[in-house]
């Protein structure tokens, strides 16, 4: 079967994303690039996730065509296809309905620097765009543009959607994302948050570069 293990990367991912409650119901999407072919593994439009196989992943390539697969893609192959165009060195979008993010995304606010967590994303602040609706061309335009340099986006009265080199740190990032929401969220109940400065955010992206056992890989890719 064409990109096999993409397809049980997807399966695996889509568990542990319902699993830890990053989405609610069949909400949210996972998708893996193979930058060689330009091949896309997306999971499928409104499957539980715990009774997703492998054979239900759809392939596409990066002009939007099915390449293989019997189900429909999710509904927002197009926003995955544009992150995958505008963002060369990424191989992995995961896309959420996490409660504390989308609880911001619908205030319209951005996640701020409460946390060096969020350094993940490769920027001090997740920004957050307006409302569009889901899986439209409009979208997935302005999720991708208002992502700017950064790994990860709000889109309003919507969710979350992160990136990263793999399914692994994309993922990590999009559960760093729900941690910082739930902390800004916290924090801002309770009183005031001591945002980190730019030149500490600036350090933790930086020491975030080699952070963990595959920090080379990530470098070079
Ligand atoms: P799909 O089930 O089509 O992937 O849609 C879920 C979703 O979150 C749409 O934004
Ligand atoms: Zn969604």
């Amino acid at each position: 079967m064409l990109m096999q293990k993409e397809r049980e990367l997807i399966v695996e991912y889509g568990i542990e994303m319902s699993g830890r409650g990053l989405s609610v119901g069949t909400s949210g999407n996972l998708s893996i690039c193979d930058r060689a072919t330009g091949y896309i593994a997306i999971s499928p439009s409104g499957i539980d996730y715990f009774e997703t196989r492998p054979e239900d992943v759809v392939i596409m390539d990066l002009d939007s065509r099915i390449i293989d697969g019997s189900r429909k893609p999710s509904s927002e192959w197009a926003l995955h296809s544009e992150f995958y165009r505008r963002k060369p060195n990424i191989g992995a979008v995961v896309h959420t309905h996490s409660l504390y993010c989308t609880a911001f995304a619908v205030l319209g606010r951005k996640l701020q620097a409460v946390h060096y967590a969020i350094a993940g994303a490769g920027v001090a602040e997740i920004p957050c765009i307006p409302y569009y609706l889901f899986g439209s061309e409009e979208l997935a335009k302005a999720a991708a543009e208002g992502c700017g340099d950064g790994m990860a986006v709000l889109l309003g009265n919507h969710g979350l959607v992160a990136c990263g080199v793999d399914i692994a740190s994309a993922f990590s990032l999009a559960e760093n994302c729900e941690y910082v929401a739930k902390l800004q969220y916290l924090s801002t109940s309770i009183g005031k948050p001591n945002l980190l400065t730019e030149e500490e955010m600036a350090r933790a992206i930086e020491r975030f570069k080699s952070y963990g056992q595959d920090a080379d890989l990530k470098q070079e890719t």
